[in-house]
Parts: structure tokens; C-alpha cells; sequence
């Protein structure tokens, strides 16, 4: 996939409207290494940043839900904000790191993109602790522990 005129118009008209030089400055720098993909995960994040009431689901990218996550030896928790609606990252000792698709956490989304990406994630985290990776529930029937996710969360991912 490549990025159209149009969408690379559509990202430059959204930075332009972010209250902050220093944000401006860092997306813009972000965008000189960008793939489409990235592109697309930017306009949607400022879209929902800049203008929450428009509708973005349609061109709305793949967020992971609410859960802890072994990403790359370490584990992340992801909370989404109650006003905003913006996931967050937290890491394992309790740092915000910032919004999930901000381009200072993009090598950990990509680590988490898809459904099956993040359902690898968690079971990952399930079978190191032993806990629900999105409930923190304690695993104790042997299908849910061999699966590493119980059966009400594993809904959320579509299982
Ligand atoms: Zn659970």
C-alpha cells in the first residue's frame, strides 16, 4: 500500500492544526520515515485527537484492548482513557508512556497491530504470570491456562 496526494494532503492540513510547534515539529519528522501504514495509524490518531466528533471508524486502524502485554521480553499495559477514548501505554513499572499510536511508541505497536498479534501478546504474558493478560483474573481451568487467555476476553479478539 502506498500514501495518496490526497491523504498526505489531508495528514499536512491536521498537523498544521495542532496547538503545539514542538508537535508539529515531531510529526513532522516522524512522517520522513514513515510507511503507509504509518500514515494512515497518524491521520486517524490526529483525526481523533484534533476532531473527536468525526466519524474515523471507517479508516480507524487495529487498537489492542484494554490489557497487559509481553512485548520484546517486557510487558506493557494498555488502559484506554474514559474521556478521551485514547489508549495509553503503561510500562511494566507504571511509567505513562503515552498514547498507543503517538510515533514514540510505533515499534510497540507494530508489535501489536493486529488481533493476532496482541492475542500472541497476551497469551505471552498469561503463560509468564499465570493471570488473564486482559482481566488479570488468576487462569485456573486447564483449557483457559493452556490457551493463556480466559473464555470472556477471549471474545474480545474475536476467538
Ligand atoms: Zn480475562
Amino acid at each position: 500500500m502506498t500514501t495518496t496526494t490526497s491523504q498526505m494532503t489531508e495528514l499536512l492540513k491536521l498537523i498544521d492544526e495542532l496547538p503545539s510547534v514542538d508537535e508539529r515539529i515531531e510529526r513532522l519528522e516522524y512522517l520522513l520515515t514513515a510507511d503507509a501504514d504509518a500514515v494512515n495509524v497518524m491521520i486517524w490518531a490526529l483525526k481523533t485527537q484534533l476532531h473527536p466528533s468525526t466519524d474515523v471508524t471507517p479508516s480507524a486502524p487495529y487498537i489492542p484492548p484494554a490489557g497487559t502485554y509481553l512485548v520484546g521480553g517486557a510487558h506493557f499495559t494498555l488502559k484506554v482513557s474514559k474521556s478521551s477514548k485514547v489508549t495509553y501505554v503503561v510500562s511494566h513499572n507504571g511509567f505513562y508512556q503515552g498514547a498507543l499510536t503517538h510515533p514514540k511508541n510505533a515499534s510497540l505497536y507494530t508489535e501489536l497491530d493486529t488481533a493476532a498479534k496482541a492475542h500472541a501478546a497476551v497469551v505471552a504474558y498469561a503463560k509468564v504470570t499465570g493471570k488473564c493478560g486482559v482481566c488479570h483474573t488468576k487462569l485456573t481451568d486447564p483449557k483457559s491456562i493452556a490457551a493463556g487467555i480466559g473464555p470472556v476476553c477471549a471474545k474480545k479478539y474475536g476467538m
